[in-house]
């Protein structure tokens, strides 16, 4: 019995990763006759061809002008449009992806979304280090998923020994440093002044105790959210004696008093109200070049799980999720059903201004980071499919496509090299790692094209649509 259930292991394994494509360094792709989405300038180049060999882009120029070798692997790209793949600037990965708590493997979802690239804010639960040997892994070609750039567990604060803390994850090989809400500005200043040291990129929430100021002077390089400049301009007094859960229910009460008038004004009342206060916020931001996280969809998930709970858990997506999310939102003790208890209409007035913030932080020419918070299995952040709403909200912020499509390309490039000097993503050049999405309709004309890809290249490997629902497909 137990030799046959080895047997039948192998086999499995087999059918999971036979027919993974390699990197092989001498495998040549060419996409044919493509209209090109560079994403080095708000234009489409028709009749293209792109060269990749390994993991790189080898040449892309007109169909005529580019020779094809013979070998080549060739995929038609007449009536399509190719672009490059995506990063989740924001998320996090768990132990239990590999495992049966997750229907399919969140790395699977990532790539079937065109997400080529994530960032982990900080690896959840037991044995963070699950996130190096993935991240390896990928790299090796011996395992499926996006390219992975990763901090160490999160600094939540209190933190006994920052400086140690901090040596210990540059040793141990994470690419940056998460700071967390509760860090006191001692141990704030104490980790910034040994990830200077040790030359590695900080990024994570704006601490209570230190604020908006005190991270821009210190020169934290990013921050995690839009939603941590609500701080900035909400007067909210946390009590930092409770536990880390009732220090935020607490901030939601608060609001919830203080601004209870507000809470059933619209978007455009709340610009008038509040605009002249959140530009000054942002305008701090201009001359320090700090980039920031969009996660916007955790937001707008906020409304919409606490308004319609139904609609919610109906999303087809959702099937994604782990049975045990489910379970806990059916019963309403989901971690912002919990939170938001009783101040459900404080949801709107918290998008809207988030809303607002995105908008003046375009304005302002500000950085952004195309994130969605997905990974957790807490909140209904479906991954891969998180970016697509990311996406959309971006755009019904006022972002043309071209301008929401580089906050997860050329953005996200320009701070991975800052971090780990691998910023060689984001555009279709020669050089760049093949991380690509071959899509049905021109993404510069709605971001909604880019749902439900063509197939996704990443790092060199291809997957076409068949395979990527072949991998994503649950058999219960
Ligand atoms: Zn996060």
């Amino acid at each position: 019995m137990f030799k046959r259930l080895l047997i039948l292991a192998a086999i499995l394994s087999l059918a999971s990763f036979g027919c993974f494509p390699s990197n092989n360094k001498e495998l040549i792709t060419a996409f044919v006759n493509v209209n090109l989405v560079p994403m080095t300038s708000d234009a489409v180049l028709q009749d293209q061809t792109v060269l990749v060999k390994g993991g790189r882009i080898e040449a892309v120029g007109p169909a005529d002008e580019v020779r094809v070798p013979r070998k080549a692997t060739i995929i038609d790209g007449k009536s399509a449009w190719l672009m490059p793949g995506l990063a989740d600037m924001h998320m996090h990965t768990q132990y239990d992806w590999i495992g049966p708590a997750w229907p399919v493997n969140p790395l699977k979802l990532y790539l079937a979304s065109g997400v080529t690239t994530v960032r982990c804010f900080g690896p959840l639960e037991s044995a963070p280090e699950h996130v190096l040997k993935w991240r390896d892994e990928i790299r090796e070609g011996k395992l499926p998923g996006p390219t992975i750039y990763s901090s160490g567990p999160i600094l939540f604060g209190p933190v006994p020994d920052p400086e140690g803390a901090v040596r210990g994850q540059k040793a141990q090989g994470y690419d940056f440093v998460k700071i967390y809400s509760y860090v006191t500005e001692q141990e704030f200043r104490e980790v910034m002044s040994a990830a200077k040291e040790e030359g590695i990129y900080t990024a994570g929430h704006i601490p209570f105790l230190v604020g908006l100021d005190g991270v821009l002077s210190e020169g934290m390089d990013d921050i995690a959210h839009i939603e941590e400049l609500d701080f900035e301009f909400l007067d909210l007094k946390p009590d930092m004696a409770m536990s880390r859960f009732a220090i935020f229910r607490g901030l939601v009460g608060q609001a919830a008093s203080k601004y209870s008038s507000d809470l059933d004004l619209g978007a455009n009342m709340l610009e008038e109200k509040y605009g002249e206060a959140i530009r000054e916020v942002v305008s701090k931001l201009i001359s320090k070049d700090i980039p920031i996280c969009t996660t916007l969809t955790v937001s707008e998930g906020i409304v919409n799980k606490l308004s319609d709970p139904k609609a919610f858990i109906a999303r087809p997506e959702i099937k994604y999720m782990p049975d045990a999310y489910l379970k806990t939102f059916r019963l309403g003790q989901e971690k912002h059903q919990v939170l938001l208890k009783g101040y459900e209409a404080l949801g709107p007035f918290k998008y809207n201004m988030e809303i607002i913030l995105a908008k003046e932080l375009k304005r302002a020419g500000i950085t952004l980071l195309l994130g969605t918070d997905s990974g957790t299995g807490g909140m209904g952040i479906v991954p891969g499919f998180s970016i697509h709403d990311e996406l959309r909200i971006l755009s019904e912020v006022g972002f043309t496509p071209y301008e929401a499509i580089r906050t997860g390309t050329t953005n996200a490039a320009k701070v991975v090299g800052k971090m780990t000097e691998e910023g060689d993503f984001g555009t279709i050049e020669a050089g760049k790692r093949a991380d690509l999405i071959l899509v049905r309709g021109d993404p510069l004309r709605d971001v909604a094209n880019i749902r439900e890809p063509l197939g996704v290249m990443a790092a060199g490997r291809w997957y076409p649509e068949e395979k990527l629902k072949g991998m994503i497909a649950i058999n219960k």
